[in-house]
């Protein structure tokens, strides 16, 4: 799967906050996730969010 800077995805997993949605604010070696429910950016290495993406919920536009 592709995955673009913009796009919505949805994770296994819900943040403490109760939001299962990201965005997509980087790409490479790793992945910069901002948390759509409290704006909370996680980084995460490409392997390990290739993983806990389960979904992706909007195409950039
Ligand atoms: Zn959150």
């Amino acid at each position: 799967m592709k995955y673009a800077i913009g796009d919505i995805v949805r994770t296994k997993k819900q943040h403490p906050c109760g939001s299962k949605l990201w965005e997509i604010t980087r790409i490479g070696v790793d992945f910069k996730l901002k948390c759509k429910g409290c704006e909370h950016i996680i980084t995460l290495p490409r392997e390990k969010a290739m993983k806990v993406i389960t979904k992706l919920e909007k195409k950039a536009e």
